[in-house]
């Protein structure tokens, strides 16, 4: 693959290029380019060249270039979803959702072309005004991360875009070839040179150099808390705006009087999607203690018939690595130490051949676990739920805020009162009551503590793009009268 920098697709300066493995097979997909600093600066350079035309167009001609790069997209659709499958190792249901989320964000974006606007506000004396306009902030840095290749490849390129921003995507070493992809339908609708970038490589090799380059406005990334943090620090020397879409920790709230059937339904999409690594999965399961034991029961029994293997044919699908993979082996490793008890799974799934090299592991339930483990208090990541009886509505929200993540969380239950005391005392970017997710582009996908900063979708969501600042205009024709300078020197 190549990079694009100033609307030419180009290899790294240095000629070096990094090796992509597909999870399912362990076989190398492809190589791309290890980008460098000079790179980086040549991708700056035309970003800020560009910027003055592209932001000097309407938002209603930049959507028109994001309609038809929706357009060309849907019309490959199917080339899309192969390369979250042999890219991302998705399977084929989830590789066909996530493009139609990637139809559905751009589109969203896209309709706020005529929707984005700012205030007239009166001065502190008559015929005084304050304009206040909502513009782009300049060089956005999109980092992206290879859970969701797509879909937050276009959540950050949509908005950055359609407010009038030029950008350098810089997108997740796991899958740059999705945002190889994408960028081309972007370029291919009519991006013109410079306004959008692809440059490659790894972030712990050129991420410090870019986050703090002096001309990036803006960054936004979705990644890990660790990432996020360093990002925070190097950012110091631009002061640029950071948008931080960092870790998680869902807790999974299952009362007794909770619809079972809807509740295990929720609970294998949100354990088991993206084989766990969604930062938004179920990652700390709390049954009321009258049901636990009935309740688990079923929840291993369905969790037994998931087929694991081939992304084409199968439920669930390779980790993304061979470091992916290790941390589950750790993590199960780590609980069978403590003494918890694996009701299924535990270890590598055994496929046999094409897939026999993938990254696959099986789905794991962990009976028990107790609140300080590490289960429950670090992100895995990975196809693994460990469950603890709880006894009170205080002690599932309390057991539920104990952690340094506050991305999503799930309540199943009928009771009202506990819906609403939930919705406040949660506290948590999203309460997912009696439905799954994932999140809508029309919601504003945000979390508290570690999991970050600001957030994405929603009119909030695209309004981080914008800056608000101010004219204010006197047009009264009066000689002004300023309370501190004497009238009588003029
Ligand atoms: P990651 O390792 O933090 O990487 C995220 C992005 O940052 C990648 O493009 C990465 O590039 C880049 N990067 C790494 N080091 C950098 C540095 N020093 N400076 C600048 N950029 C740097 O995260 P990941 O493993 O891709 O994604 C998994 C994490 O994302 C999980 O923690 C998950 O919870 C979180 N996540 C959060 C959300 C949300 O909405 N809150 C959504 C999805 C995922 P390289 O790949 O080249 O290292």
């Amino acid at each position: 693959m190549k990079m694009l920098i100033n609307g030419e697709w180009v290899s790294s300066q240095s000629g070096e290029e990094i090796k992509k493995i597909n999870p399912s097979t362990g076989e190398v997909l492809g190589m791309f380019p290890a980008g460098t600093k000079e790179d980086v600066d040549r991708s700056i350079d035309a970003a800020e060249d560009s910027f003055n035309s592209w932001s000097d167009m309407t938002s209603v001609e930049r959507a028109k270039i994001l309609y038809k790069a929706r357009d060309l997209i849907a019309a490959k659709r199917e080339e899309l979803e192969n390369l979250l499958i042999s890219e991302n190792g998705k399977i084929l249901r989830e590789a066909r959702d996530e493009v139609n989320g990637v139809l559905d964000q751009i589109q969203y974006y896209a309709e706020f072309a005529r929707k984005i606007t700012g205030d007239v506000v009166e001065g502190d004396t008559s015929r005084r005004k304050i304009f206040q306009y909502k513009v782009p902030y300049g060089i956005v840095l999109a980092l992206t991360p290879w859970n969701f290749p797509g879909a937050m490849v276009v959540r950050k390129l949509a908005p950055a875009l359609l407010t009038g921003n030029t950008v350098i995507l810089k997108p997740s070493s796991d899958t740059p070839f999705t945002a190889e992809w994408i960028v081309k339908k972007f370029v291919e609708a009519g991006i013109p040179k410079g306004v959008l970038n692809l440059v490659t490589g790894k972030g712990s090799e050129i991420g410090d150099y870019i986050v703090a380059h002096k001309k990036i406005a803006l960054v936004t990334m979705t990644g890990s808390t660790a990432t996020g943090q360093r990002i925070m620090k190097q950012a110091s020397s631009n002061m640029a705006k950071l948008v931080l879409e960092l870790g998680g920790k869902a807790p999974f709230i299952v009362w007794k009087d909770a619809d079972i059937k809807n509740t295990l339904k929720t609970l294998i999409w949100a354990k088991f999607l993206n084989v766990g690594q969604s930062c938004i999965a179920a990652e700390r399961l709390y049954i009321h203690e009258e049901i636990y034991e009935s309740f688990m029961n079923k929840f291993v029994e369905i969790t037994k018939k998931l087929k694991v293997g081939d992304p084409t044919i199968s439920d669930v699908g390779p980790l993304i690595n061979a470091g992916a993979l290790k941390s589950a082996e750790m993590f199960t490793e780590d609980a069978k130490e403590s003494g918890i008890k694996i009701l299924t799974g535990g270890k590598k799934a055994d496929i046999s051949g094409k897939f026999k090299g993938g990254y696959f592991f099986e789905p794991t339930i962990l009976d028990n676990v107790p609140q300080n483990s590490k289960l429950f208090q670090e992100e895995i990541f990975g196809p693994i739920l460990g469950a603890a009886p709880v006894s009170s509505i205080e002690e599932a929200i309390e057991k539920s805020n104990d952690s340094i993540y506050g991305l999503a969380s799930y309540l199943f239950t009928k009771d009202p009162n506990f819906i609403f005391l939930a919705a406040e005392k949660i506290r948590f970017g999203e309460v997912y009551v009696n439905m799954p997710g994932p999140e809508s582009s029309q919601g504003y996908h945000t979390g508290f503590r570690m999991t970050g900063q600001a957030g994405e979708g929603s009119k909030y969501g695209i309004e981080e793009y914008v800056k608000l600042k101010n004219m204010y205009v006197d047009y009264s024709g009066k000689d002004l009268k300023i309370n501190t300078i004497r009238d009588d020197i003029f």
